[in-house]
């Protein structure tokens, strides 16, 4: 097995400081905003952009959390290869709400579909924009997000192993080749 470093902590860092400045100019401002991160990993980096846009707008943006269930999440990156034990939590009504749907990797696009059709499910958004910290490319459906940490191009049986503080311990992307 082949690993490539991607991006250390100060990458992830200033690749969220960018998105985060992004999603402020694109909403011109955070008013009715509001974070969805996708368990397992979206959600804490969820929670890292709520705090960047508190410090770069001077407001609080809340955070949700959803779990799209047994849908490709994280190919076994916990130890027991479970999939995320904490339930969803979307905290405020959606309703007219400008909805930022957060992810750590964006693949075939079909994690996002399932995330579209919760979200749609529980109110009607004014819109729904998505923010990954990397796009690996290879989309089965017509779905694109609107911000993007660091775009790399990979083979299908590649994998991109995210590693954050939160789930983690460490701060770290790596690029798995066979
Ligand atoms: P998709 O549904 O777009 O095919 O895959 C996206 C979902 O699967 C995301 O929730 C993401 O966490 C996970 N995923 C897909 N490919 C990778 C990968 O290469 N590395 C990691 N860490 N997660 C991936
Ligand atoms: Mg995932």
């Amino acid at each position: 097995l082949q690993t490539v470093p991607l991006m250390d902590a100060d990458d992830i860092r200033r690749a969220l400081t960018r998105v985060a400045h992004e999603i402020v100019e694109r909403n011109r401002g955070v008013e009715n905003l509001v974070l969805i991160g996708i368990l397992t990993r979206g959600a804490p980096l969820a929670q890292r952009l709520s705090r960047l846009l508190q410090q770069i707008e001077g407001s609080s943006v809340p955070v949700g959390r959803l779990d799209i269930g047994l849908y490709r999440d994280d190919y076994g990156t916990n130890p027991k290869g479970l999939p995320a034990v904490a339930p969803s939590d979307i905290p405020v009504d959606l309703n007219e709400k400008r909805v930022v749907l957060v992810d750590d990797v964006l693949f075939t696009g079909r994690t996002v579909r399932a995330a579209l059709s919760a979200i749609l499910d529980l109110g009607r958004p004014a819109c729904i924009q998505l923010a990954v910290l990397l796009d690996r490319g290879h989309r089965e459906l017509p779905i694109r997000p609107d911000f993007v940490g660091k775009n790399v191009p990979t083979a299908r049986h590649e994998h991109i192993a995210v590693h954050l503080s939160e789930t983690d311990g460490e701060d770290r992307v790596l690029l798995q080749r066979q």
